[in-house]
């Protein structure tokens, strides 16, 4: 059964300007569209009344209470319509027939689709822009604030279902299909801190960031570029993560891999992971951090030497020249500045030698910087801009959404809710 919309559209083409046509043909479309949706709906309604369904007393017997006024915000625009109200003349219930044949969620009156397409462009940019960038394409207007609680209930049911799978790991001990195994996997992790809007917390929660990757191809002279990496990141503490990463390396094969490199930045939490949940894996210290490290402790007076220390570390990985080096300097420097700088800098090679050292053991030359760069582009550009903060609950929520999207898994999250994207 089908719904036919005879209708003559008209274009001037007295001026052959095709801006103007083009406009003209647009707007004359989102016309029709919407009569023709609004026609939809008034057939869908009549179904829905002939299903004769029963009222949750049990009686089936509905009183007509006139209609009632309501829009439905679609990809095709804003559509006006009057939804029929029925009353249960036993218990005095009463309900839409129309609203729940819509299936509409108690939130919005945004069809889902709607819904994707702006959790799709506030995913990138702050909810206020996305609301303008919709309106500007798309001539949908919702508003940030609108875009903000609808990301909020997507990300909630996003959160339920790794709440879901980590109950199944944990809880049930199942162990997802693993795909194909792999030679060398590389698992990383780090934290970042983002501002904290509500002020009766902490001034800044940490975001957890998890990848994990074992394709690297070398795209230029200086450059590489990592083919299959999975992120996963969260605002949940240390165990929790640690639950919810493990779920994601399970479902990635790690432990099927001949051998795992765990990459951390000398953080006691990253390595605790890294020796009670990985611990056939191979712990690294990641370069980069500890290159800027170097960089931070010396400052610009000292820049040639750093530059050298950092060079040398990374070809030869002696941490005892690297400490003899740091040593030399403490003594010949008045600063008490630096000085207590490269203390805390001797401490942090220190402790993380066996992470320097590794890197001799494991032959490649180091995959540096990822996560930096993961960290950056899952969690900084969006939440981290200037003049920005959240409250836990958005930004968990926000996150978990774009996090779906690096991962290339937005359209598929989307087809199993139902929209054709
Ligand atoms: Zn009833």
């Amino acid at each position: 059964m089908g719904i036919v919309l005879k209708e003559e559209l008209h274009v001037n083409i007295l001026s052959t300007d095709i801006c103007s046509i083009e406009k003209e043909i647009q707007v004359s479309l989102r016309k029709l569209g919407k009569r023709l949706l609004g026609q939809v709906l008034s057939v869908l309604e009549e179904k829905e009344i002939k299903k004769n369904i029963r009222c949750t007393c049990g009686k089936n017997k509905w009183r007509n209470r006139g209609r009632v006024a309501r829009s439905l915000r679609s990809v095709i625009g804003a559509v006006k319509y009057k939804r029929i109200r029925l009353k249960c003349k036993f218990c005095g219930k009463e309900k839409y027939p129309l609203d729940e044949k819509l299936e509409l969620s108690s939130y919005s009156n945004m069809t889902l689709g709607l819904i994707e397409q702006s959790l799709y462009l506030a995913t990138d940019t702050a909810y206020d822009k996305a609301s303008d960038n919709l309106e500007k394409i798309a001539g949908i207007k919702i508003s940030g604030r609108q875009i903000q609680n609808i990301a909020k209930e997507e990300g909630k049911r996003i959160l339920s279902q790794v709440e879901e799978e980590r109950k199944d790991i944990f809880e049930k001990t199942v162990v997802p299909d693993s795909q194909e195994s792999r030679e060398r996997v590389f698992v990383q992790v780090d934290g970042t801190f983002v501002k904290n809007r509500d002020k009766k917390k902490t001034r800044s929660m940490e975001c957890k960031v998890g990848i994990i990757y074992s394709k690297i191809e070398q795209v230029s002279k200086n450059r590489k570029k990592i083919l299959d990496k999975r992120t996963y990141a969260t605002t949940h503490g240390s165990q929790r993560f640690r639950e919810e990463f493990i779920a994601e390396c399970n479902r990635w094969g790690v432990w099927d891999a001949k051998e795992i490199l765990f990459l951390g930045d000398g953080a006691s939490w990253i390595k605790r992971i890294c020796s009670e949940d990985f611990p056939d894996a191979v712990y690294l210290l990641d370069f980069w951090h500890l290159a800027e490290r170097i960089k931070r402790s010396l400052g610009e007076d000292h820049k040639r030497a750093s530059e050298n220390w950092i060079e040398d570390i990374r070809n030869n990985y002696d941490v005892k020249l690297l400490l003899s080096r740091i040593n030399a300097l403490y003594t010949r420097i008045r600063d008490p500045d630096i000085q207590e700088k490269l203390r805390d800098l001797y401490g942090y090679v220190k402790s993380n030698e066996e992470g320097i050292t590794n890197w001799g053991k494991v032959n490649i030359l180091g995959a540096s910087g990822a996560i930096e760069k993961t960290v950056d582009v899952a969690v900084a550009r969006r939440f981290k801009r200037r003049g920005m903060s959240w409250l836990n609950k958005g930004l968990a929520s926000l996150l978990a959404l774009r996090v779906l999207k690096l991962n290339g898994e937005w359209d598929n999250y989307w087809r199993l809710r139902g929209v054709p994207v």
